[in-house]
């Protein structure tokens, strides 16, 4: 399984802090965090740890399995992101 962040995330990078295998990117020393959207899981590095969610400040971040029915989407979102990071 994997979490996901979905489209409320505000970019206040919180969760980056406590990932403790550094999945959620771009982190803010990363180039492409001063323009990205909001933040991604990589979900083929998460280990389902669910630090992130209990940090998040505004909830948004939950396990690929329980996304409310707005936000399933975000699931392919979040992968596809570093799908993209690796071909650049
Ligand atoms: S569940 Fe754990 S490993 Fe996965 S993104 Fe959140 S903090 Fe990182
Ligand atoms: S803690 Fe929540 S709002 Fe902040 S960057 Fe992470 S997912 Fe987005």
């Amino acid at each position: 399984m994997t979490y996901v962040i979905v489209g409320s995330c505000v970019n206040d990078a919180v969760c980056t802090e406590v990932c403790p295998v550094d999945c959620i990117q771009p982190a803010p020393e990363a180039g492409e965090f001063a323009t990205t959207e909001m933040l991604y899981i990589d979900p083929d590095v998460c280990i389902d740890c669910k630090a992130c969610a209990d940090a998040c400040p505004i909830n948004a971040i939950y396990p690929a399995e329980h996304l409310p029915d707005k936000w399933t989407a975000y699931r392919e979102i979040n992968a596809a992101f570093f799908r993209q990071r690796m071909r650049s």
